[in-house]
């Protein structure tokens, strides 16, 4: 047995699954999961010494690899002084101001401690603004695991195959809507259906818990179009696209405005974090400003917050690493293809900008049910291969590929080394 097997024995019976979230324990893709003892840059070792190509990267925040030093500093000098308060600390404000410098049309944030928490006070202040109870969401877009967002859900609920989780009452449900991503016609149904009611939409502008789903073009337009002849407020969900995407995330990406902007674990460099932010008038409606109420004990804890400015300010400072990121997405991209079209595999590989997604099948995947249709069977083999020769993957079809700024040529040489073995053991 190796020392992760050991591990996962010992953690089964004590943690459900073994895991403290389900995608972790490699049920997707069989085999027992690797217990990881560091990462540094693009690389991850295990419990028996194994070391990865790690395209996981803490599922999106290590956009600058594990252990930056810059970031660790902060973390260390910042720790010394105590670990949290309760009470302000300038490290908040600035962390609030480099947020608003970077990104487009947000004017306030409140910090949260994770991604779920950020959709869910997201959700909550778009109907306290609006007086509206409904939402519409996009089937196969996952916002986190609050009871009203566990309805059509993708990711970890993905996998499962048990999209409405036990548990989530009727009631909590019922104002969920579900519309089809890329599919204007389908939320324009919705939203003449249920007038003056939906109180916003929201969409992860780009679909990364379907596997990847860019927008097509127009889209996220006519998202905005739609909620501004309805009434509704437009939220993007940019735990995965915010500061990954562009500095500014997608509204700057995609030239399109939300109204609320939801962040997590980027913003928080690999710490437990996540904000909401929109207009000064939005958000002064939140407590203690506004009838909309939210707290949270260690939100802006400042060990959070210094790891999180330390990486925010190294992003806006080099913007060439948006560059880097997308120059290896796509040479790997583009080896998938080349790679399955020489071994006659039936591949479509999605990418955009640092995002990347194999999925195998014939058909284009640019909606839920496309993404669905694939061979999930096909990238559990896949993915194995790849663990084999020392590439750690997402462990599920319907998760995004990280590319990094610390991934190097060597990185990526021995990935499209490792992709071309792993096709070619498929075929
Ligand atoms: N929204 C999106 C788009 C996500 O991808 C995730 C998690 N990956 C969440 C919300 C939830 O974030 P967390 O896991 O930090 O609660």
């Amino acid at each position: 047995m190796t020392r992760s097997e050991e591990w996962f024995e010992r953690a089964q019976k004590v943690l459900p699954g073994g895991v403290n979230s389900p995608v972790r324990a490699f049920r997707a893709v069989g085999g027992r999961p690797r217990f990881i003892v560091k990462g540094l840059g693009s690389h991850v070792l295990d419990e028996d010494g194994l070391e990865y190509i790690d395209y996981v990267g803490s599922w999106g925040p290590m956009v600058l690899g594990h252990s930056h030093p810059d970031i660790l500093k902060a973390v260390y000098d910042r720790m010394v002084c105590g670990l949290s308060f309760g009470a302000p600390t300038a490290l908040e404000v600035e962390m609030a101001e480099k947020m608003i410098g970077m990104v487009p049309h947000i004017e306030m944030v409140r910090m949260v401690n994770s991604g779920t928490e950020a959709v869910m006070s997201a959700v909550r202040l778009a109907r306290g603004a609006t007086g509206r109870d409904k939402l519409i969401k996009f089937e196969g877009c996952y916002h986190g695991h609050s009871d009203a967002m566990l309805v059509g859900a993708g990711s970890g609920a993905l996998t499962q195959g048990e999209p409405d989780s036990r548990g989530v009452t009727r009631g909590a449900a019922q104002d969920t809507l579900m519309a089809q991503y890329n599919d204007l016609a389908s939320v324009e149904r919705l939203l003449d259906a249920n007038p003056n009611q939906v109180a916003a939409v929201i969409v992860e502008p780009v679909a990364a818990n379907m596997g990847v789903v860019p927008p097509k073009d127009g889209f996220l337009q006519g998202l905005r179009r739609l909620c501004d002849k309805h009434g509704s407020l437009l939220i993007f969900d940019e735990v995965i696209t915010g500061f990954r995407l562009a500095a500014g995330g997608a509204q700057e990406y995609f030239g399109v405005r939300a109204d609320l902007v939801t962040f997590g674990k980027i913003i928080g460099g690999g710490m437990p974090v996540g904000a909401y932010a929109g207009s000064r008038a939005l958000m002064e409606q939140v407590a203690p400003c506004g009838p909309v109420y939210q707290a949270g004990t260690l939100s802006g804890n400042p060990v959070a917050m210094a790891a999180g400015l330390a990486q925010l300010t190294i992003l806006a400072d080099h913007p060439e690493v948006y560059t880097v990121m997308e120059t290896g997405a796509r040479y790997i991209a583009n080896h998938l293809r080349e790679s399955a079209k020489r071994h006659g595999v039936a591949l479509q590989v999605n990418q955009i900008g640092s995002l990347l997604c194999p999925y195998f099948t014939e058909q284009p995947v640019d909606c839920f049910a496309a993404a669905q249709e694939s061979n999930t069977k096909l990238y559990a083999k896949y993915f194995n291969e790849m663990l084999l020769r020392g590439v750690y993957l997402a462990p599920s079809q319907f998760e995004a590929m990280f590319v990094s700024s610390a991934h190097t040529q060597n990185d990526l040489a021995c990935t499209v080394q490792a992709v071309e073995e792993s096709i070619a053991a498929l075929a």
